[in-house]
């Protein structure tokens, strides 16, 4: 991976980031140091660091792309509550064996799976 000083600066300023950063999060973060950075630079950036396999794509149902590192994390996944976006990471070794069994009932092979569940937080019902 070549990277020029402001690609490095992405790649640093979103592994620095341990939520689910989006490219107008990154850019905002960045353009504070490389003022004259563009936005095609940055999603271009976070394409090849996700080709790289360092992040991932993560899609909430609002139709705003984030990412999250893959490097050094336990795989997840997500609550997502519609009414305030607070997104909770869960773990479970349940969701991991579950594709697992589906995939090979089928004679699957799998190579990647997610689990986003939709609703309401706890906070947000107590609102109500
Ligand atoms: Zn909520
Ligand atoms: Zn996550």
């Amino acid at each position: 991976m070549l990277l020029s000083h402001q690609r490095e600066e992405i790649f640093d300023t979103f592994m620095k980031t341990r939520n689910h950063p989006t490219v107008d999060f990154l850019y905002d973060v960045i353009r504070k140091k490389y003022p004259k950075i563009g936005l095609a630079t940055v999603y271009r950036t976070m394409r090849i660091i996700c080709d790289a396999d360092l992040a991932r794509k993560v899609d909430f149902g609002d139709g705003v792309r984030r990412f999250e590192h893959k490097f050094k994390r336990h795989k997840h996944h997500h609550l997502i509550c519609t009414k305030c976006g607070r997104i909770i990471e869960v773990k479970s070794p349940e969701i991991e064996r579950l594709p697992k069994k589906l995939a090979s009932q089928h004679d699957f092979s799998a190579t990647k799976n997610t689990m986003e569940i939709f609703g309401i937080c706890s906070s947000c019902q107590s609102n109500t």
